[in-house]
């Protein structure tokens, strides 16, 4: 029965100039969004509001679970179009809207109307009571409450009569590309898929790295990096994924460092070829899973440490998180079940059993040193072989 969407989305910091932008990048994340569901459809901004407008049969519960993933989108309303605006017909398809969409009618309503055609013979405020008297009459089970009504039933006569009650939250936040771009790193783990999810929500574009450590990590745990990229992508867009080999540089650093100081070690190259992914594609700052004392290579020391290396902003949404709070997250966006698949990663091959907890910049620098002549050709070579992946 329903024919379109009206979605509704934030008004903050949208004024003037910034509100087309917005808008326009709105409509663009809803086009490629529902491009993947079936139904013939038009996304049109007129007077202000947007729509999601069908000329064919649609797949309504896979719509909706798309819009859902859209950032900028605050709620949803599937619409009802009457292209005839007579008041007899208008009546009859409010009446009809209610028999369909609510099979149990023991509810109160109030009736909002608006007249953007100002040429309709009727105001508003009677239109809103003109209706609503027509629904109690033909539902004598409906009741009607002004201050907090069960439902809002909405009717707006435009160009046509749109009618519509149910309100669905979107995910909010402000649409892809809005905000500037930034490269994620992406490893098989719980923390950054959320971290990335939670910093497109902003509006941002990302792209990510995934450092892989063949043969010590097995094509599967490249695989489960594979399928977390895409999952997030139903709210991110499609993400240009960079697959890194890391295990020659895992092992120089395994033979040339001190065994309780890989990891820092290993992370601060992470951060460097992240960075150069980054730079190349004039990319604004990095992102990563980490949070407080979640393990040794994320005390404040270490988070100091592995920060040193970087030049641009490195965004870690998750730093204040319990586990918990970041599970809870996992799942709601679904990439918790992927996460926990047990395969092994690279950052957990070579790590030391006493890892130091209170690493020093100077000593670590120090260390890197008897890297000096061997790693350089090393990271180049691991960026000069790296493979990119679209994941949608
Ligand atoms: P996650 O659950 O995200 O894997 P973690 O708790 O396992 O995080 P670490 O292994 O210390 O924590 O990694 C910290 C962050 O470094 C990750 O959140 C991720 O952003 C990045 N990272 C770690 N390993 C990799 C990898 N193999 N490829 C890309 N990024 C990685
Ligand atoms: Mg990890």
């Amino acid at each position: 029965m329903f024919s379109a969407f009206l979605i509704k989305y934030g008004e903050i910091g949208i004024k003037g100039r910034n509100r087309h932008i917005f808008e326009d990048a709105l409509m663009d994340s809803i086009r490629f969004s529902l491009s993947k569901v079936p139904g013939d459809f038009d996304v049109t901004k007129e007077q202000g509001r947007i729509y999601v407008k069908y000329s064919s049969d649609f797949d309504y519960d896979s719509s909706v679970a798309a819009l859902k993933k859209v950032f900028g989108i605050t709620s949803f309303c599937p619409v009802v179009i009457s292209e005839d605006k007579s008041w007899d017909v208008i009546t009859k398809a409010s009446g009809d809207y209610i028999e369909e969409v609510y099979p149990d009618r023991n509810f109160s309503f109030k009736a909002f109307a608006r007249r953007a055609d100002k040429k309709y013979p009727k105001h508003s405020m009677e239109i809103a009571a003109e209706i609503g008297e027509y629904l109690l009459k033909r539902f004598p089970e409906l009741s009607v409450d002004v201050h907090h009504p069960d439902v809002s039933f909405n009717i707006e006569i435009r160009e046509c009569a749109y009618i519509y009650s149910i309100e669905i939250p979107g995910p909010g936040g402000m649409p892809i590309g809005t905000n500037g771009t930034a490269t994620l790193l992406l490893s098989g783990g719980i923390d950054s898929p959320v971290a990335g999810y939670m910093i497109a929500r902003r509006g941002v574009n990302i792209n990510a790295v995934y450092f892989d450590a063949p043969p010590y990590t097995s094509e599967r745990a490249r695989q489960k990096v594979l399928d977390l990229a895409k999952i997030i992508s139903a709210w991110c867009g499609p993400i240009e994924l960079h697959i890194i080999n890391f295990t020659d540089i895992q092992l120089a650093i395994f033979e040339h460092c001190p065994h309780d100081e890989l990891t820092i070690i290993m992370r601060r190259y992470m951060m460097r070829i992240a960075e150069k992914i980054a730079w190349d594609e004039h990319r604004m700052g990095l992102i990563t899973g980490e949070s407080i004392g979640q393990v040794a290579s994320q005390t404040m020391q270490s988070l100091r440490a592995t920060n040193a290396v970087c030049h641009i902003p490195v965004y870690r949404p998750l730093i204040g998180f319990d586990k918990n709070d970041i599970i809870e997250i996992a799942e709601k966006i679904g990439t918790f079940e992927t996460s926990i698949l047990p395969y092994e990663d690279c950052c957990t091959i070579f790590v030391d059993r006493h890892p130091v907890t209170k690493p020093n910049v100077h000593g670590i620098e120090k260390s890197e040193h008897h890297l000096k002549g061997i790693i350089e050709d090393l990271v180049e070579e691991a960026l000069r072989t790296q493979k990119v992946v679209v994941c949608e």
